[in-house]
């Protein structure tokens, strides 16, 4: 991982994980190769929200320390559900006793919710929203229903291949999509800018952490400090991510 980036062309770099263990990765690649262009982001999030962000996050046009902001409002507009054939190992959202006996029936699927935090039982759709800009989909090798034709409103645009689950079931599917259109989410975070504040350390205009410091920032109070990076200076920038 410290060739991989290393070797990318100068410029900012984000690494981007979801998990604690990519996270120690990241932490250890900044260490030795040094704060100065690597920034970290970490947001514990379905692996196919996870993948919307991303695209939201190479959007061009952005600098790299704008990812926190991106990120926040893309996932804010995002709308997730798991299909699972059990959820008596589900941790969170928690499950009823009913629900976690229900799991050792044969031919029991539960939906779960991870943005209202609910389980519930499954019947016949998941309650993906239709016109989301982007449907992402994941899933274990064996279906959790053997009829899948209403489990979406359409076509999925992209499907996740050996993604790791969040759902503790044997049987998974899960799907993300964003309301409303990808591009006007990343604009509407971009276009905030004038309320972030220039990190006192590197000089990056971010909002509410810089994730090249890891340090608090304080909101603007009279905009930006003269030497503040805002998002539509093109900065160079790479994007890394580490799943
Ligand atoms: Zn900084």
């Amino acid at each position: 991982m410290v060739a991989a980036v290393a070797s990318l062309p100068d410029g900012d770099v984000v690494l981007a994980t979801r998990d604690e263990p990519s996270r120690k990765v990241a932490r250890s690649v900044r260490l030795v190769l040094g704060p100065e262009r690597l920034g970290l982001l970490h947001v514990e999030t379905p692996v196919t929200a996870w993948a919307v962000m991303l695209a939201g996050l190479v959007s061009g046009g952005l600098t790299a320390s704008s990812a926190r902001a991106v990120a926040d409002v893309v996932l804010a507009r995002i709308t997730t559900r798991a299909l699972v054939s059990s959820v008596a190992s589900l941790e969170s959202p928690t499950p009823t006793f009913r629900q976690h006996a229900g799991s050792l029936l044969p031919r029991t699927a539960f939906v779960v919710d991870p943005g209202r935090g609910t389980v519930g039982r499954f019947h016949e759709r998941l309650g993906i929203p239709s016109g989301g800009d982007m449907l992402v989909v994941a899933s274990s090798p064996k279906p959790v229903v053997a009829d899948t034709t209403d489990l979406l409103p359409r076509p999925a645009d992209v499907e996740l291949v050996g993604a790791k689950p969040d759902w503790h079931a044997t049987r998974w599917f899960e799907a993300s999509t964003i309301d409303g259109p990808l591009s006007w989410a990343v604009a509407s975070a971009a276009s905030g800018a004038h309320r972030w504040t220039a990190c006192e350390v590197c000089g990056r205009a971010a909002f509410g952490t810089c994730i090249f410091c890891d340090i608090a920032l304080r909101p603007a109070r009279a905009g930006l400090a003269p030497h503040a990076r805002l998002p539509d200076q093109h900065q160079p920038e790479h994007q890394g991510v580490i799943s």
